[in-house]
């Protein structure tokens, strides 16, 4: 058994969809990124690949690179549950917590946690997704962004 960690921030940005565990979620603003700036695959992204001791989102996709520019990160995400695969290793379980003041997220959790068990190839009820609020403090209070934190377990097999 492996356990990763993962962590993402994105200021948001008006004109650009919002876009988390693969859902487009209605918003007055949408986050700012070079791919589709989801926050959610991208934190999940990171503990998969922490987990495997894969270095992380950066190296494999780089934001400097062009076949990336507006990916759309549940493909990434995706692509590094096959490349931890390949290194004799299955996703067993996740858990995210997306903090956010707003949109209210709550009525998306569901949608994003069957979207990223479709990802990681595990059965339902594999993923726990928990929107939470910073009650108002910091940037995430004064709604200049938002953060995402993740964990996954991974067993040989
Ligand atoms: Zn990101």
């Amino acid at each position: 058994m492996r356990v990763g960690i993962g962590y993402d921030s994105h200021r948001f940005a008006v004109g650009r969809k919002l876009i988390l565990g693969g859902q487009a979620i209605p918003h007055s603003a949408g986050l700012a990124g070079h791919s589709d700036a989801d926050a959610v695959a991208h934190a999940l992204t990171d503990a998969i690949l922490g987990a495997a001791a894969a270095g992380d989102i950066g190296t494999h996709f780089p934001d400097t690179d062009a076949r990336f520019t507006d990916a759309d990160s549940m493909d990434l995400l995706r692509r590094a549950v096959a490349l931890v695969r390949s290194r004799g290793l299955r996703v067993v379980n996740a858990d995210v917590t997306v903090i956010a003041e707003q949109p209210k997220l709550g009525p998306h959790v569901h949608a994003m946690a069957r979207a990223l068990e479709a990802a990681l190839g595990c059965g339902e009820g594999s993923v726990g997704v928990k929107a939470k609020t910073n009650e108002g403090m910091g940037f995430i209070g004064a709604g200049e962004g938002l953060a995402v934190m993740a964990v996954a377990l991974l067993e040989a097999g």
